[in-house]
């Protein structure tokens, strides 16, 4: 092919995406675990947002227009979904279907699989803490919807995985996991407040970063947590240590990005989402 050729096909495929914003190409990945990025339109102030009755990520995208950016649980079901604009006026939006494969684990450790009944009030009291941290919902703009990676070091489990411990079915990933050596530093990707931490049965050392406006990052799996609640972190400040607590089978960082209390696909942030 001509380079002329080449050159003109490139820009024809580029000319339609350009019509909505980098934001919107970037994010919209509009699947249970994933994300929808909806029009608002143009408008002076900032209108308010609700979907399922809690409140949504809304930003002025190339200072034009509107645009709210809708986490979407992995229960969600493909169809036909609806946001609600400043209390009054519905708008809808499509989400398509994804397939999420089925990972197996083994743990030497079987009341990591099936806990006792102390075990499982702890969780059923930590999972009630972590889940408050996911519905806050701060005023600030999130300072970058492109995230820089938290940690040096490749992708190992992608989010969304089936899981079944020795055997048994147990909740899906929750997140992104990468593979790194115990100690390596984590670093926040994008700036935020550190809303939460804990030593949890499940998550090990934890970390709970509010990036702004219901878009909130948990890090897990801990060897070293190095901040404390109400530390205001800037963009690639270090918050921990990599490390293998909790349920892990070996050091790797677990990360989960929540959008309006939806657990997504944090692959989508970093722009490594694979359909
Ligand atoms: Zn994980």
């Amino acid at each position: 092919m001509s380079r002329l050729l080449t050159l003109m096909l490139v820009f024809c495929l580029a000319a339609p995406a350009q019509a909505e914003g980098f934001i919107s190409r970037l994010l919209n990945k509009p699947v249970p675990g994933g994300v929808a990025v909806v029009d608002l339109g143009p408008a002076t102030s900032a209108p308010t947002v609700r979907y399922q009755n809690k409140p949504v990520l809304v930003i002025h995208e190339d200072g034009q227009r509107w645009i709210a950016i809708v986490g979407l649980p992995l229960t969600t079901r493909p169809g036909p979904q609806e946001i609600t604009l400043n209390g009054t006026t519905t708008l809808s939006f499509e989400v398509g279907a994804k397939h999420y494969a089925e990972q197996r684990i083994t743990l030497k450790n079987q009341e990591q699989v099936t806990p006792n009944p102390q075990n499982l009030k702890r969780i059923e009291r930590e999972l009630a803490e972590q889940t408050r941290a996911y519905q806050q919902f701060s005023a600030r703009q999130p300072s970058n919807l492109l995230f820089d990676k938290p940690v040096k070091g490749p992708l190992s489990s992608p989010f969304g995985l089936r899981r079944f411990f020795n055997g048994e079915e147990r909740n899906p990933h929750s997140g992104l996991d990468f593979a790194a050596n115990s100690g390596t530093p984590i670093k926040a990707p994008a700036a935020g407040k550190v809303i939460l931490t804990g030593s949890y049965f499940f998550n090990g050392n934890t970390v709970f970063v509010d990036h702004g406006q219901g878009l909130i990052s948990m890090f897990c799996h801990l060897s070293a947590i190095d901040v404390k609640v109400g530390d205001e972190l800037q963009r690639g400040a270090v918050l921990g240590k990599v490390g293998a607590t909790g349920r892990a089978t070996g050091p790797h960082l677990h990360w989960n990005v929540s959008l309006n209390d939806a657990r997504v696909d944090p692959a989508i942030f970093i722009g490594a989402f694979t359909p």
